[in-house]
């Protein structure tokens, strides 16, 4: 069947950068817009601050605004690589990882750990001269790290950095954590759940000590006005926030379902708004969903321990996952 959707004609249907369909809350619409009439203002980040760790139940200088998650990450690299010698990374992985600790470390190294592989490479590289970068959920595989693994990573590295970019599609986090262990930081942002990647907001986790050295690397307002305060009206917005998560949860199924009906296809149980789905020549297969106007994500050898390379999809919206099953259908039946 071919889904009638003029919306679509002659458009990519992306799904290759796990944005939230839905969009943002919009109180957090509105509280943007409202902001442009106090441009002649600094950001509040006192207030922001204040908010953010209540919510968290953590305090005003355990949190950091950052402009995305990305450029927090990268001042966060930057900071611990005058202390710490090595960078590990269990891979495959969110590429910016090994972009950016390429950038401060002479010592980076990916070790296959996702896909089934386990952690004993891991812990054989560990040490308190080595910083350990890992996301979870994992992009590009969905998976997540067990909480008795962490703490094991925390007892055995000198610094341990979670990115929880999807952390509230799969509805845990590690925040907790924070309580019992110093060497704990944590990356969030706003662009994935709370819809609002455009918006550039983002925010770390973690011992105030180490904060306040990320501080001094970045600009004292670098996360603008609107950014601060449609981040506060979105964490706000706890309606907004479930809408999202349970109609990706829904979407997620629809298409795992749907992906589990076809010959030769196999998914598996991601905790994030992306499936991978491994399918024989998946370049091929990419290159003619491309040519359907469908954009999915390739994930090859570059994202380290990637033997076979595979599609990474976006959860979309229902009539973009019928469009994306219908046109694998077509491509892997051609
Ligand atoms: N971490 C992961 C795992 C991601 O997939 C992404 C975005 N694709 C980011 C961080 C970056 O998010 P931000 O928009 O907050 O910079």
């Amino acid at each position: 069947m071919k889904f009638p959707s003029s919306r679509y004609e002659g458009k990519p249907i992306r799904l290759d950068t796990n944005e939230n369909p839905f969009g943002p809350s919009p109180r957090a619409v509105l509280a943007y817009f409202n902001a442009a009439m106090r441009l002649n203002r600094y950001p509040d980040y006192v207030e922001y601050r204040e908010l953010l760790s209540s919510r968290l139940g953590l305090q005003p200088g355990e949190v950091l605004p950052t402009p995305g998650s990305d450029r927090g990450l990268q001042a966060l690299l930057q900071c611990l690589s005058k202390k710490y010698e090595r960078a590990i990374i269990p891979s495959p992985a969110f590429l910016m990882y090994t972009r950016f600790s390429k950038l401060f470390f002479n010592k980076v190294e990916q070790t296959p750990s996702w896909l089934g592989s386990g952690w004993d490479t891991v812990f054989s590289l560990s040490g308190s001269d080595a910083i350990l970068l890992l996301g979870s959920p994992n992009n590009p595989t969905g998976e997540v790290v067990e909480e008795s693994i962490v703490r094991r990573f925390l007892e055995e590295f000198g610094m341990v950095i979670v990115d929880e970019a999807y952390a509230e599609y799969y509805g845990k986090s590690l925040i907790s954590f924070l309580r019992g262990f110093n060497n704990l930081v944590l990356v969030r942002t706003f662009s994935k759940a709370y819809g609002l990647a455009g918006l550039r907001s983002g925010y770390l986790a973690g011992e105030r000590s180490v904060l306040r050295k990320v501080e001094e690397a970045m600009g004292p307002f670098d996360v603008p006005a609107p950014a601060v305060e449609a981040s506060k009206a979105a964490i706000e917005d706890e309606e907004w926030l479930r809408m999202v998560v349970e109609s990706t949860s829904l979407n997620r199924a629809y298409v795992v379902n749907g992906l589990n009906r076809l010959d030769g296809v196999k998914t598996c149980d991601s905790k994030a708004n992306y499936v991978p789905v491994y399918v024989r020549d998946a370049q091929k297969v990419f290159e003619k969903l491309l040519a359907e106007n469908i954009r999915v994500r390739l994930v090859t050898s570059e994202w380290g321990g990637v033997e076979e390379a595979f599609l990474r999809v976006t959860v979309g919206t229902m009539v973009e996952l019928k469009c994306f099953l219908n046109a694998l259908r077509r491509v892997l039946t051609n």
